[in-house]
């Protein structure tokens, strides 16, 4: 099955799709996560990734499609990912399709997580992130906060808050959500595969319930 999370950033994307991960036992791919590895690892293709992601900004569509498109050629995701932050633009949408049609496969159902922008700027400013790229749990002082403060359940390193998560580059990452997203949720609407969850009609819900909802809809 290969299921596509939509939804602005700091909705809950990557807690929903983790979650999801484990109860439908199907890789997830996040775009972000590749992205933040090149940064790290590869001095010329992650410096230029570098540039577009301080400033909030989207990497262009063909190196996305190039780098995420190597990723869904592995064994482990062939037959079925769960694609956290790719798509983001009907581009990206289309050039996916074209990706998964190869091996007889398409998008079996697009999960979009709508909230409000300034609930979307209260939950990014209280996100806090794992250190240890090779874990990366995320945290939220609110909804799910650490045992210990400032440390990780789950391996103990020091937790962060992305450069990225910083007001003003929120405020242009979600300036560009708005001049993507509509096109984006239409295209998967039009397939008839979308299903809208509105995270701020019950501002209680928590990510977790969300996603066990959903693992009981899609089992
Ligand atoms: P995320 O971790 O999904 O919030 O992504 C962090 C940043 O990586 C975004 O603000 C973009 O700069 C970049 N990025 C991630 N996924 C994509 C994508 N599908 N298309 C373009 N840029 C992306």
């Amino acid at each position: 099955m290969f299921i596509v999370m939509l939804g602005a950033p700091g909705t809950g994307k990557g807690t929903v799709g983790g979650s999801l991960e484990q109860g439908l036992n199907i890789k997830r791919i996040s775009s972000g996560d590749i992205f933040r590895t090149y940064v790290k690892k590869d001095k010329e293709i992650g410096k230029k990734i570098e540039e577009y992601m301080k400033k909030g900004l989207l990497v262009p569509d063909e190196l996305v499609v190039e780098l995420v498109g190597k990723r869904l050629q592995e064994d482990d995701v062939k037959n079925g990912a769960i694609l956290d932050g790719f798509p983001r633009t009907a581009n990206q949408a289309k050039e996916l399709d074209k990706l998964l049609s190869k091996n007889n496969y398409k998008v079996d159902v697009a999960i979009n997580l709508s909230l409000a922008d300034d609930e979307v700027i209260k939950r990014i400013s209280r996100r806090r992130c794992c250190s240890n790229k090779d874990c990366g749990e995320i945290y939220n002082l609110d909804f799910k906060p650490p045992i210990k403060d400032g440390i990780c359940d789950k391996c103990g390193n020091s937790l962060i808050q992305r450069d990225d998560d910083k007001e003003e580059t929120v405020k242009r990452r979600l300036e560009i959500y708005h001049e993507t997203s509509e096109e984006l949720i239409n295209y998967y609407k039009n397939q008839g595969v979308l299903n809208t969850i509105e995270l701020g009609k019950d501002k209680s819900i928590t990510s977790n319930e969300v996603a066990k909802e959903l693992i009981e809809k899609l089992k």
